[in-house]
């Protein structure tokens, strides 16, 4: 898609470090990493985020994501790794191409923030009608 980052970044038109490809998805180091190793995985063809993915794609991405995060283990060590996707401007997407952050982080590292939400219990009244209405719209 013309004017898109990442399908720039497929087509070899921006230069990135890459770590995997395989003919549906293009994996590349973020250049703003929040921790050393974080990755990027997006599939070749321009969606713009899960609602707009073909299944073959979804499917492509996440299975690539074990290879990398395996890659991951052996190069960097013991590490854990946050698999985090965001969908949609209110959520934080900034690049409007489908991709699959892979946030490496060994133990021994400062405290991994970006994950580490607190737990307040909600209003199980709320849960249970929006867990309802949610599930009565699954097609
Ligand atoms: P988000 O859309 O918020 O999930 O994040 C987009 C990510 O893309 C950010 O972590 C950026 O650092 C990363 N990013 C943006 N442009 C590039 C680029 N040219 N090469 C590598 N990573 C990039
Ligand atoms: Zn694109």
């Amino acid at each position: 898609m013309q004017d898109c980052i990442f399908c720039k970044i497929v087509a070899g038109e921006i230069p990135s470090v890459k770590v995997y490809e395989d003919d549906l998805v293009f994996a590349f180091m973020d250049i703003n990493p929040v921790q050393t190793g974080h990755a990027l995985i997006i599939p070749k063809a321009h969606a713009e985020n899960l609602w707009e993915i073909s299944e073959a794609d979804l499917a492509a991405v996440h299975s690539a994501s074990r290879k990398i995060v395996t890659a991951m283990q052996r190069a960097l060590g013991p590490v854990s790794v946050a698999a985090v996707q965001l969908n949609g401007k209110a959520v934080n997407q900034v690049v409007m191409h489908y991709h699959l952050h892979l946030i490496p982080r060994a133990n021994t590292e400062a405290p991994f923030k970006l994950t580490a939400w607190e737990m307040i219990p909600g209003d199980m009244e709320v849960i249970h009608k929006t867990g309802a209405d949610i599930a009565a719209a699954i097609d």
